[in-house]
């Protein structure tokens, strides 16, 4: 039978959601031809932040790997844009002079950032924040300049501030009313979000309207209405969406703010449908995933010609993606006359909810600080659900006791969990049940479910516990290494061991790795992990390492770099202090800094002069830039404060020395104090030694990073060597559990203090966990030394790499 032929035009998350829903019905009936402007597979531009926020590559929120379009015989063509449609000859036509034949036609064109039409918004460094290459042009900019504003306090231009922020950019967010959020928060809990956001460094310029983006060629500068300035190198623009109608409009469609759909999502044109963002149904555009992949459910069944039920509009809910803040709102969430509310709000630990009801009925919440129940009171807003049986205040109620640990078990089956994806607690556990699914990844395969935002992952997983019972097996929460596989890192380290697997490339081939090349997430985690399992015999794969650690040193937001020597305990010398005089001198060094960690650092050094500044300093690296052991921080100690009692410079030299050099998931600090005083800070270091009566307090897993954390107290020993020897057993007990890049404030929570203890405190592992780190420390070379004698190597590094725009792999 002839295939009817089906033409997509987007290749964004709504219009291929339709097409993975019309496979599901029917996989034979259609020749597909997909046309994307951009030149990718279709992403997840949701976790667009993550990637700008550095948590993630482009690789890893790629949907739809091009195999999978070669797998479903779709004809996908990427960078091209379709440009006109004839309804008549029922055909489109391309950028690129391409005509293709339809029977049936979607128009899944999404949205266009709107642009402020200010004076100066066509200047270099005005970008927007939509896609990959808004992303790429913030995070090359990042590299070269200082100061960011964002124009904009709704939920993307505090992500996009936030992922600035993450870039090592100051920012300012500029927003047009007194408070941010205000389409999803009320003022307390915009105002909470605030103090949040301002004490991870953001600063906000609010009643601002701008007037005028000033500079030359590039952005200098925004000016305000009522006169004010703010001076910007970089202005991203996140004041809202327009749905990208053009196409439609120019070809006869009946457009008004979006392309206008009927329930079934048919245009008034015969044969053309709309979804997404760019569809108006019910005069609503719809700006988020859930009612889009419902509206692609919808169209899939109508083109298939299966019963369908008509699309009726959506409730929307949101959740901020920014790392240490919970806000959720959904629904009606402001007071009026005709509505009541219940609200919590706890000064102490910064929470606070709020339920709207009117007429007995959930209408809208807002949840800041906690939002485990957000599900929960999405699903009463979207049921409509009538709560005059219910004791108001049981609809807040923290649900703390054992028997109902977490939300999703006293939620009913029909109960919403994935709100993007609309997949239910029934659907879910149903899944666990038939398909015998014991992992997060496994579910999202299997449901969708966590497959977009990836916000409910928590409750996916909590779901798991509860439906598996005493089957659950903690060991199998399994996350994936990153997008290049669906191993977890534990089932890597099996396969390496099992198969004697000793080079990346080989674990990428053998293991079957979806990107053969891998991405920055992988290369340098498998790099590390063959290290840490092979200490004596692994050639380190310096091209699979980010580019600070292959040229060891700091590359800077000029593209100089920064040297740091190593400096043991923080302790100096006048001839070292020398030397690094004559340097700075000789190299036109433009900045000398002391450190937060007790060090000197030598900032603005060119990449060619790198190799002869060490030679001329003569002094072991720093290991500023490494992911390793970088300083030991100490206090004056018993050698000259007044209330010391330990030799703590001594102490943390001696740490300094056994420990420099050691490669670690994550940089590792250390400091020692001599005395509960704490000058040196112990308590928010990854290791942290106070001098107390008769010995020494331990301390571990402490931060004072972006994710502050006191460090939780592991034991308390009596002399200087027993400091020494639980510090090895703790580091090699991080190096060979956690994953790289997990700092140990974030493994010792995932792993827990009372574990770590255990191991530590059995002696016999002990003794087995210290040798093993003791083998690898007699294996590690000064790197700077090494180069320095090495010509070849130093001009492959130095004359002829090219360094990648992230600042990484
Ligand atoms: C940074 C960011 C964070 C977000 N966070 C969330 C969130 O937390 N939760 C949530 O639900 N939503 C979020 N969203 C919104 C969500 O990403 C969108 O709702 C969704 O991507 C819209 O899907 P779509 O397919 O309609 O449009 P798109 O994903 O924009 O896809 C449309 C595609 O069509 C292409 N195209 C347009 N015209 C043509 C043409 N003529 N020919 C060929 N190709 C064309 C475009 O280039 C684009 O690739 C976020 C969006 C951004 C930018
Ligand atoms: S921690 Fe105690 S011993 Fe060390 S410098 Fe401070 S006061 Fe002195």
């Amino acid at each position: 039978m002839k295939k009817k032929k089906l033409v997509l035009v987007g290749n964004g998350m709504a219009g291929v959601r339709c097409i993975e829903e019309l496979l599901k019905i029917d996989p034979d009936t259609f020749e597909i031809t997909i046309f994307g402007r951009e030149p990718y597979p279709n992403y997840n531009r949701i976790l667009l932040s993550t990637v700008l926020q550095g948590d993630t590559s482009i690789n890893d929120i790629t949907i739809n790997e091009m195999e999978w379009y070669e797998q479903n015989n779709i004809q996908l063509y990427t960078g091209e844009t379709v440009v006109e449609i004839d309804k008549v000859r029922k055909q489109v036509y391309t950028d690129k002079d391409r005509q293709v034949e339809y029977d049936e036609l979607i128009l899944a064109t999404g949205s266009l950032p709107f642009m402020l039409p200010l004076p100066g918004a066509d200047k270099e460094g005005v970008t927007a924040f939509r896609d990959i290459q808004d992303c790429q042009t913030m995070i090359e900019s990042a590299q070269h300049y200082n100061k960011a504003v964002v124009i904009g306090g709704g939920l993307l231009g505090l992500e996009a501030a936030r992922g600035l922020l993450n870039l090592g950019m100051e920012v300012d967010v500029v927003h047009i009313c007194d408070y941010l959020m205000e389409r999803q928060l009320d003022p307390t809990a915009s105002k909470m979000l605030q103090k949040n956001l301002e004490a991870q460094g953001m600063n906000f310029l609010l009643n601002k309207q701008t007037d005028e983006i000033t500079g030359s060629d590039r952005v200098e500068g925004l000016l305000f209405k009522d006169g004010s300035k703010v001076e910007a190198d970089l202005v991203v623009m996140a004041v809202g969406i327009r749905p990208n109608v053009q196409l439609a409009k120019n070809n006869g469609i009946h457009v008004n703010r979006g392309i206008v759909v009927n329930d079934y999502m048919q245009t008034d044109s015969p044969n053309i449908y709309a979804v997404g963002e760019c569809a108006e149904h019910r005069e609503i555009v719809y700006g988020l995933v859930a009612p889009l992949y419902e509206q692609g459910k919808i169209l899939a069944e109508k083109i298939c010609g299966v019963e369908s039920k008509k699309y009726e509009g959506s409730v929307v809910s949101t959740q901020l993606k920014v790392s240490g803040v919970d806000v959720f709102s959904a629904g009606d969430f402001l007071d009026s006359n005709d509505t009541n509310s219940i609200k919590v709000y706890d000064d102490f630990e910064g929470v606070y909810k709020k339920v709207v009801i009117r007429d007995d009925k959930v209408i809208g919440a807002v949840l800041f600080g906690d939002i485990g129940e957000g599900p929960k009171l999405l699903n009463m807003i979207h049921d409509r659900t009538d709560i005059s049986d219910l004791s108001k205040v049981t609809i807040l109620q923290d649900s703390g006791d054992e028997s109902s640990k977490s939300a999703v078990i006293t939620m009913d089956n029909s109960e919403v969990i994935c709100g993007c994806n609309g997949v239910t607690k029934g659907e879910i556990c149903g899944a666990i049940v038939e398909n015998g699914l014991t992992t997060v990844d496994q579910v999202k395969d299997n449901t969708n479910a966590s497959r977009s935002c990836g916000g409910c992952k928590p409750l996916v997983q909590d779901l798991l516990e509860y439906t598996l019972g005493d089957e659950f097996d903690q060991s199998e929460i399994k996350e994936a290494v990153c997008g290049c596989t669906t191993l977890s890192r534990e089932e890597v380290i099996e396969e390496i061991k099992s198969k004697n697997l000793k080079f990346v490339k080989e674990i990428m081939n053998v293991l079957g790795w979806k990107n053969e090349e891998g991405c920055s997430k992988c290369r340098p985690a498998l790099n590390y992990y063959l290290g840490m399992l092979y200490p004596s015999d692994y050639d380190d794969e310096e091209e699979s390492r980010f580019v600070n650690e292959r040229l060891h040193a700091n590359i800077q937001n000029d593209g100089t770099y920064s040297v740091v020597p190593r400096m043991y305990g923080g302790v100096t010398n006048a001839n070292d202090l020398r030397k690094i005089a004559d340097v700075a001198d000789k190299y036109d060094v433009p900045m000398i800094k002391l450190t937060g960690g007790q060090r000197i650092d030598l900032l603005g050094i060119k990449k060619e002069d790198l190799p002869k500044v060490w030679a001329d300093l003569d002094m072991p690296s720093g290991y500023a830039y490494g992911k390793a052991l970088r300083t030991v921080k100490t206090c004056v100690g018993s050698q000259f404060c007044r209330f010391g009692t330990q030799d703590s410079t001594q102490l943390g030299m001696d740490l300094e020395k056994k420990f420099e050099r050691l490669n670690t998931p994550h940089k590792v600090k250390m400091s020692v104090s001599a005395c509960p005083r704490n000058c040196a800070e112990s308590g928010i270091k990854d290791v942290g030694v106070v001098g107390v009566d008769g010995g020494f307090e331990i301390y571990v897993g402490g931060n004072g990073g972006t994710h502050l954390r006191a460090g939780d107290l592991l034991c308390t020993v009596e002399k200087e060597e027993e400091v020494i020897e639980t510090t090895a057993a703790f580091l090699q007990y991080y190096r060979e559990t956690a994953k790289y890049l997990e700092r140990t404030s974030k493994w010792v929570e995932r792993i827990g203090l009372e574990n770590v203890r255990e191991v530590l405190f059995d002696e016999e592992n002990k003794i087995r966990l210290v040798a093993r780190i003791e083998e690898t420390l007699a294996h590690t070379k000064d790197p700077w030394k090494k180069i320095v004698k090495n010509k070849e190597k130093q001009e492959k590094l130095f004359q002829n790499l090219e360094t990648q725009a992230s600042g990484r792999v």
